[in-house]
């Protein structure tokens, strides 16, 4: 049976993105993809938010993606559109960049890492003992790994086998969604009136994206072309003299989450872990941060450098994130509901999101760039994510994110702190640096904090330990995240 340190099942963007974090943390790592290629069959999602592309940034290859797409103003809460560029983060923008595309750079990335995608394989079930897990493939053949993550979309066969419960709520609409060539050119972007619809193009398709919302009648058959132009006239009055569709489907606001990510050696990630209303454009963006969260952590337990209580972390920081993205497709679900009562609704909400305070903190939240993990009290850059700031070393300037391509932890001096600790214990792991910087620290929505002496930074890019004065905690921060 062939082996691997960890099996990955599912080349979406949360399968590929923790292939890439396993293959950089040093960890031999297959993925099985049911689908025989890269090509992804219709458009699905459209884009990344800043904190997305920041991550990216971290490992040094956000700029293959930027080079892709369109960078705007693009975020939106129920259709009600925000501005981000005066939050704190150099990505103060959203990137409009096709599922497929992102699909096929991230693929580019681990085949440089020298990951094997399997395509044409297709996960089937699982047995898991002491030691390892054996994933069983449809073409009768297995693979053991010490771990399996699935990472295999929202009716994950190994959530299911392991027997995973996906608790939350049944669907209320349902949405016909397809990527077409129309004759007359539709009104773009989101409508409400008549029923929730969009129009939208992307750069380098010759395709439009619509999307109608539909009554919810119980599962339904695979959807065609007439049931689109039928919609359309239902709630526009035309079908903008349709032609053909290269890619039609259908999906719902089912909105479910796995009440645990990880049973013994199988965990789970992305849509396998939560699926919700695609509204505002999340699934995508937490797949990769789950991804992100968990490939450093797993790669430790993995080498044997941690032991397997740093996996309870994973769950107990994504789910809360989870959690609160199915929450906010909830209330946006309700926002694009019809009726003149939801109007009134929404003309408050639309007055609410026109004011700075409430604007950024909703803004910062369909971006990810509020994420605050629980990793104690103290400074509030504990347990938030490091800005990228322009920093100083001895070698010359620098910008913060360099230091962690290598997906390692990173502990950074500032000066003036008198030091007497010894990091080799863990540098293995972490690696030091003095640096200078003389800016402010702007966090978005929370403002300006303090600057610290010194900070203990890991490879997700989220603040484990702050230097108040002293070394004093930084050997317990080491020991938590790094043995
Ligand atoms: C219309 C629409 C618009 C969207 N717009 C956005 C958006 O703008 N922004 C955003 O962030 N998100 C958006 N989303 C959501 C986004 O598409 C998903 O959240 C995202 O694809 C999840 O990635 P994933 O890798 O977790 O799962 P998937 O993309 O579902 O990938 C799972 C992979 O696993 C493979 N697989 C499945 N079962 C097996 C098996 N048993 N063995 C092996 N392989 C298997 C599948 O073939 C697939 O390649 C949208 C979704 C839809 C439908």
């Amino acid at each position: 049976m062939a082996e691997h340190q960890v099996v990955v099942a599912g080349a979406g963007p949360t399968g590929l993105t923790l292939a890439g974090e396993l293959a950089l943390g040093g960890v031999d790592v297959a993925v099985i993809e049911r689908r025989t290629d890269r090509d992804l069959v219709g458009s699905r999602a459209g884009g990344m938010t800043p904190r997305t592309i920041e991550v990216l940034d971290q490992r040094g290859i956000a700029d293959r993606f930027l080079a892709e797409g369109i960078l705007g103003q693009n975020g939106h809460y129920a259709g009600l559109f925000f501005d981000v560029s005066d939050l704190a983060t150099r990505h103060n923008y959203g990137l409009a960049l096709l599922q497929y595309r992102v699909e096929t750079v991230l693929a580019d990335w681990i085949t440089e890492l020298g990951v094997p995608i399997h395509y044409g394989r297709e996960v089937t079930g699982f047995t898991q003992d002491e030691a390892g897990v054996d994933a069983a493939m449809s073409d009768g053949s297995a693979l053991r790994g010490d771990y399996l993550v699935g990472c295999d979309g929202g009716r994950s066969v190994v959530r299911k086998q392991a027997g995973i419960d996906f608790p939350g709520w049944e669907p209320s609409i349902s949405c016909l969604v397809a990527d077409v060539h129309m004759t007359r050119e539709p009104p773009w972007g989101l409508h409400r009136r008549g029923g929730f619809h969009s129009f939208f193009a992307f750069d380098g398709e010759d395709t439009v994206r619509v999307m109608v919302a539909e009554p919810y009648v119980g599962i339904a058959a695979e959807p065609t072309l007439a049931d689109l132009r039928a919609a359309l006239v239902a709630v526009c009055g035309t079908d903008y003299g349709i032609r053909s569709a290269t890619w039609i489907s259908r999906f719902t606001d089912a909105t479910r989450q796995a009440a645990t990510y990880r049973t013994g050696r199988v965990l789970l990630a992305g849509d396998a872990a939560h699926i919700h209303f695609p509204i505002g454009g999340q699934g995508l963006n937490t797949g990769i941060q789950d991804a992100v969260n968990l490939g450093w952590k797993l790669a430790q337990v993995v080498r044997g450098l941690s032991g397997e209580e740093l996996l309870d972390s994973y769950h107990a920081e994504r789910h809360p994130v989870g959690a609160r993205v199915l929450h906010n497709t909830m209330a946006q679900t309700a926002l694009n509901g019809p009726g003149e009562r939801t109007d009134a609704l929404r003309d408050t909400v639309a007055e609410l999101l026109a004011l700075h305070e409430t604007r950024t903190r909703i803004a910062a939240m369909m971006c990810g760039l509020d994420i605050h993990y629980n990793l104690g009290d103290g400074h509030p850059l504990l347990g938030r994510r490091i800005p990228d700031l322009d920093l100083q070393t001895p070698s010359g300037p620098t910008r913060l994110f360099t230091f962690l391509h290598q997906a390692r932890g990173v502990l950074l001096k500032f000066g003036g702190l008198p030091w007497d600790f010894d990091i080799t214990p863990w540098s293995d792991r972490v690696s030091m640096f003095d640096v200078y910087y003389n800016g402010t620290w702007q966090l978005p929505v929370f403002g300006n904090v303090a600057a610290p002496t010194a900070v203990l930074v890991r490879p997700d890019g989220y603040v484990a330990w702050v230097a108040e004065g002293s070394t004093a905690g930084l050997s317990n921060a080491l020991d938590t995240w790094f043995t």
